[in-house]
């Protein structure tokens, strides 16, 4: 991943978050996917974070593996 799409990925906050192991809340967790979700409480962006990285959870991503989470903040 280069240095300019990890800059527009969610927040200052919730960036240096995951660099320096300080990452946003988790709020599901997929077995299947050996990942979980995470939510930065200052931007709202979502995040799938892997063993060894993490990246932006799109709505069909959380749909199909944290129905759970999907249902709380999607459900309108
Ligand atoms: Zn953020």
């Amino acid at each position: 991943m280069s240095q300019s799409e990890w800059n527009k990925k969610g927040c200052e906050k919730c960036r240096n978050g995951w660099l320096s192991g300080n990452s946003p809340p988790e709020i599901s967790v997929s077995e299947e996917r050996w990942g979980t979700l995470h939510k930065c409480e200052y931007c709202g962006t979502f995040w799938e974070a892997f063993l060894s990285n993490a990246d932006i959870a799109d709505s069909e991503t959380i749909k199909k593996y944290y129905p759970d989470a999907h249902g709380k903040y999607f459900s309108s």
